[in-house]
């Protein structure tokens, strides 16, 4: 989807601090950052949310959770960290295109804002 940013973030039409890719995924710095680590990892196929998904995404979805550890786990922030995809305006969500952010390295309230 040409006018969709996250799309042509992958495109590499738009610059991000990639910090992993495979075939499915892209995952890079949120330019915004709410807390040390902040990375969104999102699928390379355009889904505009969570509510957009359809059943054949299920194993992409489960697979963004297992990218998010990964790196979780190479940053050292086990102890304690947030995966978290916003669904629709009302809960914040302002691109659309499905990203899960990866919020680590300090401590995280609850319940969320
Ligand atoms: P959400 O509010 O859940 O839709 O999250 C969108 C996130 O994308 C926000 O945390 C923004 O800071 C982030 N964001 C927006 N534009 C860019 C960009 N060009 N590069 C990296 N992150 C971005
Ligand atoms: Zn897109």
């Amino acid at each position: 989807m040409s006018d969709c940013l996250f799309c042509r973030i992958i495109a590499g039409e738009i610059p991000s601090k990639k910090v992993y890719e495979d075939e499915q995924t892209f995952a890079f710095e949120d330019i915004n950052p709410q807390a040390p680590t902040h990375t969104l990892i999102i699928p390379k196929k355009h889904i505009a949310g969570l509510k957009e998904a359809k059943p054949e995404d299920d194993a992409l979805l489960g697979h963004l959770q297992l990218v998010a550890a990964k790196l979780a786990r190479e940053r050292g922030i086990e102890n304690g960290y947030r995966t978290v995809l916003n669904v629709g305006p009302g809960a914040g969500q302002s691109v659309f295109h499905l990203h899960l952010h990866l919020i680590g390295g300090r401590k995280l309230g609850w319940p969320p804002g």
